[in-house]
């Protein structure tokens, strides 16, 4: 939400402070729902059920397209040759640069001359630093067809009833008063909770509050709407909530722990997806529970390491082109033909997350998906969160459920030990939450020392 902290703790009424978050809301609606955003989701609900062949020309299509509008201000930035239709798409992608974070960041990324009519997305990121995306209308309709085409198949509509957990402070002084820590957006129909507020004190209010709200859908970070659902089951809560269909957890990778407990105390599903804020492509879960990578809206291009290249249709502005966006997946090759859902798109086995973030050790730096193994063959770890102070002291703050135990414990410390050795003292604490980062965002390693 870009509206300006200051103004809007400014208007002291909270009624107002609702209507602006609408206000805002209808803004982005209108950017993000005109006439193209109807062309896209008719498009989408055709494209998902075609085969591997119709699937793979379709993706050879559309990144014609995207190169045919694109290369000029690649040609200009990298000094390579332009596209022309006769070359073979993916031979020209391979022929162009590798695109990087720094590039966005020092803002030396290929950029339209034109920027008029730009829609303008900025990131922070785990760095800090700003990073800036634009988008033209048609593509910020484009993903948002795709998003709710998705959420579609799990009964998601527009103004369909809702929770939202995101990084924004949108809770005033006199919320905190009242005990209120949400906001309501009424003309769309979601409630946004603070997930800076949850405690001892304040859970249960939260609780009754999702009891009352009685929303369809679940959206936000998968770390905070845990915490509450453990709450909940710890202090014997039942959710009261009648008509949930399905939580869309956004920006943190889950676990089989996370999703387990939210099934235990909502009763629902998750369904992850995975979309960057720079734009990438999506991968998406079926209602089979596979996540499928959607190649129409994109490229992946997975390198030998896990690392991940890719290239998004829908980034006219800025084009990202072999972008190298940071994350590792990792890919399922075991399955031969359609899913059971009948979709044919490729299957990720899973979505790991940064790989920017990673752990010194006297035997070398653990990266994140190292770090997340480390939970292999072990029953009962929610969440964990590694404090590095130096090279031979690390501290593991864990959450835990009840079935976590000598033997879990035991395991889990084997699995640290193969990966630092020996000679590093290891703490674990158990604790009952774990604070997040000031972006709201779960960080996984924690460094103690800057
Ligand atoms: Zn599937």
């Amino acid at each position: 939400m870009k509206l300006s902290e200051n103004i809007f703790f400014a208007i002291r009424s909270r009624r107002l402070q609702s209507l602006l978050i609408s206000v805002y809301n209808l803004r982005l609606f209108l950017v993000r729902y005109g006439p193209y955003y109807w062309i896209c989701k008719y498009r989408y609900q055709r494209w998902d059920m075609f085969s591997k062949c119709d699937l793979e020309t379709l993706q050879r299509q559309r990144m014609a397209k995207f190169f045919s509008s694109a290369s000029l201000s690649y040609t200009k930035f990298f000094g390579v040759k332009k596209y022309t239709v006769d070359q073979d798409v993916y031979e020209y992608l391979s022929y162009l640069p590798v695109l990087t974070k720094r590039d966005l960041i020092e803002n030396k990324s290929p950029r339209r001359l034109l920027d008029l009519f730009s829609i303008k997305s900025s990131t922070g990121g785990t760095t800090g630093a700003s990073l800036v995306v634009k988008y033209k209308f048609k593509d910020v309709q484009d993903r948002q067809a795709y998003l709710d085409f998705w959420r579609g198949k799990y009964g998601w509509k527009i103004r369909s009833r809702t929770a939202w957990f995101s990084g924004k402070n949108i809770v005033s002084k006199d919320d905190l008063e009242a005990e209120e820590f949400w906001k309501t957006d009424r003309l769309f129909n979601i409630r946004y909770y603070s997930t800076f507020h949850i405690s001892h004190q304040s859970f249960h209010k939260y609780l009754d509050n999702l009891d009352a709200w009685n929303m369809e859908f679940i959206v936000g970070f998968p770390s905070t709407i845990v915490e509450l659902a453990k709450f909940g089951l710890d202090h014997g809560r039942k959710y009261k909530g009648t008509r949930l269909k399905a939580i869309f957890p956004t920006a943190e990778s889950i676990t089989s722990e996370i999703r387990s407990i939210l099934l235990d105390y909502f009763g629902v599903d998750c369904r992850d997806q995975y979309a960057s804020s720079e734009g990438a492509p999506f991968i998406t879960e079926c209602p089979a529970g596979r996540l499928h990578i959607q190649i129409h809206t994109g490229v992946f291009r997975i390198q030998n390491n896990g690392e991940l290249l890719v290239t998004s249709f829908s980034t006219g502005r800025t084009p990202l082109i072999n972008y190298d966006i940071g994350d590792v997946i990792e890919l399922d090759s075991s399955t031969i033909g359609p899913c059971d859902c009948g979709s044919h798109m490729p299957i990720a086995e899973k979505i790991i997350g940064r790989k920017s973030e990673t752990l010194p050790t006297p035997m070398g730096n653990l990266n994140l998906g190292n770090i997340s193994n480390t939970t292999k063959g072990v029953q009962g770890i929610i969440q964990f969160q590694v404090h590095f102070k130096d090279l031979y002291n690390l501290k593991i703050f864990m959450v835990v459920s009840s079935n976590f135990d000598k033997d879990s414990e035991r395991k889990f410390i084997e699995n640290w030990r193969n990966r630092i050795g020996q000679e590093v003292n290891l703490e674990l604490t158990r604790v009952g939450s774990i604070e997040r980062s000031s972006s709201g965002k779960f960080q996984m390693i924690v460094h103690e020392t800057t």
